[in-house]
């Protein structure tokens, strides 16, 4: 058999040694794992529980013939367990360490160097347990944990390649970062936790009553303390070695502590809320990361499939999740309201959580979401403050794009910055205008983000023709126009939506319309309210088409937005002779809603107004869908934006429908479809959410089972999905390739 090395050598047979040493061997990493301790016994009870190969009876003929050397001795022993094998080293031999603290072995080994080997690769696993001594060995230990290398400048990219791979064996992922930024690192997340729970419990154990307080003591004193059952000697040398770091980071926690310890005496609820809700909402941050990272592989590799049989009816009444862009604008305008907002519907989405983060961020305190319901305490117009560092807001545009306007109008300076696609996407659409009202912006290489707004800035309103219609921009224009001197008009070329404005009214805001002008003017105020987010209209689409197209169907759709900028959908499915009424109309924060009711009818084909595609746009791929199950030709024409969406929405409907059997033809900014018999088959979403659920209600009509390749980006923009569809009668199940 062949191994990665044949020889090596794990001085300091201890815990991390012993469990080192233990998974090479059940790996056959190498053909000898040789173990040296300084005391006899640890190494006689390694090679008895079958830890190492041999035992080093002769430290300098075992070094001197190891390919790798393992110093898994407390740090504070490096210097001297350098100086007994220098002189036995050879310049081929590869030197790690296990250390918990990287700057004060690197300073150890230039000590007994000078110059350092360039076998040299400093490491660290991150992984543990309050045991010690090798009978405490675990060959699992490192499996699926974290191990840090520190190369050195020196560090021959030879032996850093040896020492991961050596890693690798344990089950570990291995990491690169340098040694000042490790030791910043591990100060905060471990160092400072480890110090915490010490003298979290040595404080209590001190009370005079402390045998009853650890009697009655919960969950969360187990929990919190679990590590003060760590060796106290390595914790000791720890301290000293990673000394100035890790005092930083106490001082930060002692000033932190300070500050909730005057909240609490001045009985001051919204700083306690405030740093228990973004200490929440961190933690929860924190456990998806970590989750994320257990399952990426898993996450890149895996095609979620969607197979949806034939048949069914939709009967029932359902709630759709909230819509999203009244989502965003819920947390803006609470936030910047006078008083407690109450949002409930809120979509729990990424990008609607990146835009509550973001108040977070300029210390607003949010409660939630919790199922949905989101407590704002509103600061006012006024009272925002400037955030820790860059807002980051991931791959949401409309958080971008808005808050760019009301940033632009606050004292202090920002910077905007998203994920990698976010990154592509221009910003002079938004920072063009506002610099026109006085605003300092910087936007990244080619007008893209990240965006740097300068603070303090006096905006003057302006009046502003927007060159393509935008209801991003618009938005932008007026939350700048909340702040600057004067009326604040946007004129648009085409009708876009009108969530903000909307809203704003919601919230006592006066907003002027007048034609395709709407105007707002600085110096009012907003009062907060409660918003029940109306279901969205794009998601409710897939339930209204999947009724309309089958017979038998009866359902309700509840508490929808009917917002006329969005109802396309609804006024085309009628002009298809679609049997749907609006009931219990109503308005919420601005917005109109009712619960729609529909049912079968037999669908005919229609030339779709034209007036009507921008207020469908996101609807297409259902009602091609509609479409193909209408007696009769439909024609879509005007629609080419549909070709740049998540997906060419155009292109791969006609592809998708063709393989189900579909008459249809793409043309260049719609499509020809006439209406007939589907049969099952096998189709691409292409990662494109609408398309995977528009192919899933397809099922109801087609004459045998239809697989959708490429559907996992429906469990981020509608999570229920399934679950509502088969609530209603279709049979839709999600399965991996
Ligand atoms: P451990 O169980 O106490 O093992 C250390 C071993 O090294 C002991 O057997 C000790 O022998 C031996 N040793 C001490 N000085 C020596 C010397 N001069 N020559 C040869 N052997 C010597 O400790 P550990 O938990 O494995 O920790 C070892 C290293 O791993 C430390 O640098 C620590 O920072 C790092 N680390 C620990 C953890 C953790 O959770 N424990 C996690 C990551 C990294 P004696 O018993 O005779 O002293």
């Amino acid at each position: 058999m062949s191994h990665f090395l044949n020889k090596v050598l794990v001085i300091g047979l201890g815990l991390i040694g012993g469990s080192l040493a233990k998974s090479l061997r059940e790996q056959r990493a190498c053909a000898n794992v040789v173990g040296f301790d300084r005391d006899q016994r640890e190494m006689q009870e390694g090679l008895r529980l079958g830890v190492i190969d041999s035992m080093a009876e002769n430290l300098a003929e075992e070094v001197s013939s190891a390919d790798l050397v393992v110093l898994a001795v407390p740090v504070k022993a490096t210097e001297a367990v350098l100086e007994q094998i220098k002189p036995f080293l050879t310049p081929s031999t590869i030197l790690t360490d296990v250390g918990s603290t990287k700057g004060n072995v690197v300073e150890a080994a230039e000590r007994v160097f000078g110059r350092l080997p360039v076998g040299f690769v400093p490491g660290h696993p991150i992984a543990g347990s309050e045991k010690s001594g090798v009978a405490a060995a675990d060959s699992q230990l490192f499996n699926g944990y974290k191990v840090i290398l520190t190369p050195l400048q020196n560090s021959s990219a030879e032996a850093t390649a040896r020492v991961e791979e050596m890693w690798r064996f344990t089950g570990a992922e291995v990491l690169m970062m340098d040694v000042a930024r490790h030791d910043e690192v591990l100060a905060a997340t471990s160092h400072l936790p480890h110090i915490l729970a010490f003298s979290l419990v040595d404080t209590l154990a001190r009370e005079e009553e402390n045998l009853d307080i650890f009697r009655y003591a919960a969950g969360g004193f187990r929990d919190f303390t679990r590590i003060a059952g760590s060796d106290p000697t390595m914790w000791h040398d720890v301290c000293l070695a990673n000394k100035e770091p890790l005092l930083r980071q106490l001082d930060r926690f002692t000033a932190g502590l300070a500050r909730l310890r005057s909240a609490i005496e001045q009985g001051n609820g919204d700083m306690m809320l405030g740093t228990f809700t973004r200490a929440q909402a961190a933690r929860e941050h924190f456990s998806r990361i970590l989750s994320d990272t257990a399952s990426s592989q898993t996450m890149n590799t895996s095609n979620v499939i969607f197979r949806a049989q034939p048949g069914g009816s939709v009967t029932g009444t359902i709630r759709v999740p909230g819509d999203k862009s009244i989502s965003h604008r819920s947390i803006m305008l609470g936030s910047l309201a006078d008083g407690i907002t109450e949002v409930s519907g809120f979509l729990e989405g990424e990008d609607a959580l990146a835009t509550l983060q973001a108040f977070r961020d300029m210390g607003v305190v949010i409660e939630g979401p919790n199922q949905g319901k989101v407590r704002i305490h509103g600061v006012g117009l006024n009272g925002l403050q400037a955030p820790p560092g860059p807002i980051y807001v991931g791959n949401s545009g409309t958080t971008i794009r808005l808050l760019s306007g009301l940033l632009a109008a606050q004292q202090f300076d920002t910077e905007l910055s998203g994920d990698e696609s976010l990154s592509k996407r221009p910003m002079e659409r938004v920072a063009k205008p506002l610099r026109l009202m006085g605003a300092q912006i910087e936007s990244g290489e080619g007008g893209r983000p990240p965006l740097k707004i300068k603070g303090g800035s006096d905006l003057k309103a302006i009046s502003y023709e927007m060159p393509m219609a935008s209801a991003q921009v618009k938005s932008c224009l007026m939350l700048a126009g909340l702040y600057a001197d004067g009326v604040t008009s946007v004129t648009e070329p085409a009708p876009t939506r009108d969530h903000t404005e909307r809203m704003l009214q919601g919230f006592g805001y006066a907003v002027a319309q007048n034609g395709s002008k709407v105007s707002v003017t600085s110096g009012g105020t907003l009062t907060a309210t409660q918003i029940d987010v109306p279901a969205d209209i794009s998601s409710a689409t897939f339930f209204l088409v999947a009724a309309a197209i089958t017979p038998g169907s009866d359902l309700t759709l509840e508490h929808v937005g009917i917002n006329p900028t969005r109802v396309g959908v609804l006024n085309i499915l009628k002009l298809m002779g679609a049997d749907l009424e609006l009931m219990n109309e109503r308005e919420v924060g601005g917005e109109p809603v009712a619960d729609i009711h529909i049912r079968y009818a037999p669908l005919k084909g229609i030339q779709v107004p034209e007036d009507q595609v921008p207020l469908a746009i996101d609807e297409f791929p259902a009602l091609f869908i509609a479409a193909c199950c209408a007696e009769g030709e439909t024609v879509v024409s005007g629609a080419e934006e549909l070709r740049v969406k998540e997906s060419d929405r155009i292109q791969v409907m006609v592809d998708g429908l063709k393989a189900l059997g579909a008459d249809i033809e793409g043309t260049p900014d719609g499509a020809i479809i006439r209406g007939g018999q589907l049969h099952g088959g096998e189709v691409f979403a292409h990662g494109d959410h609408r398309i995977a659920m528009s192919f899933s209600i397809a099922a109801l009509r087609s004459s045998g089972e239809i697989k959708i390749n490429d559907c996992a980006n429906v469990a981020t923009s509608f999570p229920t999905f399934v679950d509502l569809a088969q609530e209603v009668g279709l049979n839709v199940n999600e399965g991996d390739s």
